[in-house]
């Protein structure tokens, strides 16, 4: 009997140290999609709604007066269905609209933005989805699509929320779009000290999970502007006040069960991922290409702490 050549036989996806803690990827625009995947990640942390926007060139409001609400919707689904599809069953986070208005003033539409003076601290993520709900629904109603197609393992994520009154607005949106919280799972962003400070109402709402975003925690936690160059310096994810933060969302919400994971660039900084692990973190979601080193950081530091458990 002829063998298999051993080339054939070889599994596709590379094989990944098994860790307790889960490691996901950040999925920037869906085609990539395929290559997220075959990295082994244990699913999306990440996947931005605006670039499924963002790349028809209008802004959500230009869009729905010139295709319609159906179309708008559509656009969504069929953005996320292929990276869904590409992981099932493994999750996938997609999170709600977030470009600040200097962004979306580069496009069709754009005209219409207000003018801000610091964008960065303005109109954008949740404050702009619950300020516009006749757009943000629509972005809602993808998911119940999504579900009704099969697609159960889309996860839901509001960004940028500072209290429990902005997640309990948006869970309510959720709920009249016709997606059930309680069987679907769904959670919000810690990126602003407000949230995280006051995390414990955050997760009475509800939440099956938080995620940090470091790039935003770490802007608004030190007032050091993520794009301002003459500050890049002192821009420290690493920090202790961010770490501070951190350590006690952490704590708070392994007290009530709820997940915990970190989406923002730190989470490729083996020491974050370090100290991540050692705060008992559920998951960390990295960029494609920093997946793999994640994989092996997480593995060595879990062992680590079991070598000293013993000891
Ligand atoms: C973050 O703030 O860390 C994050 C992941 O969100 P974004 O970079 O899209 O603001
Ligand atoms: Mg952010």
């Amino acid at each position: 009997e002829e063998r298999e050549p051993i080339e054939e036989a070889r599994p596709k996806t590379p094989v990944k140290p098994m860790t307790a803690t889960e490691v996901k990827v950040n999925v920037s625009i869906p085609e990539a999609a395929e290559r997220a995947a075959a990295t082994g990640a244990d699913g999306v942390g990440l996947l931005r709604m605006e670039h499924m926007i963002l790349s028809t060139n209008k802004t959500p409001e230009r869009y729905i007066e010139d295709h319609g609400a159906k179309a708008y919707v559509e656009e969504i689904v069929q953005g996320a269905r292929s990276v869904a599809d590409e992981f099932y069953p493994r999750p996938v986070r997609l999170r709600t609209l977030d470009a600040p208005t200097d962004e979306f003033r580069q496009l069709e539409g754009g005209e219409d933005e207000p003018h801000e003076h610091n964008p960065m601290l303005g109109y954008r993520g949740i404050r702009r989805s619950l300020d516009r709900p006749d757009v943000f629904k629509h972005e809602l109603e993808a998911f119940s699509r999504l579900y009704e197609m099969g697609y159960d393992n889309v996860e839901i994520m509001f960004p940028l929320v500072n209290d429990a009154d902005d997640v309990a607005r948006a869970r309510t949106l959720l709920e009249e779009a016709g997606v059930d919280p309680e069987k679907r799972t769904w959670g919000v962003m810690i990126e602003t000290p407000s949230s995280a400070l006051v995390v414990e109402d955050i997760v009475q709402e509800g939440v099956d999970f938080v995620s940090f975003g470091t790039n935003d925690l770490t802007q608004y936690t030190l007032a050091v502007d993520r794009n301002n160059e003459n500050v890049a310096d002192r821009f420290d994810e690493l920090h202790p006040a961010v770490l501070k933060l951190i350590g006690n969302v952490v704590e708070t919400c392994r007290e009530h069960d709820v997940k915990t994971s970190i989406c923002g660039q730190a989470a490729s900084k083996p020491d974050m991922v370090d100290f991540l692990v050692e705060e008992g973190v559920s998951s960390i979601s990295a960029n494609i290409d920093a997946v793999r080193d994640v994989q092996h950081e997480v593995k060595r530091k879990e062992q680590r702490l079991l070598l000293d458990s013993v000891r």
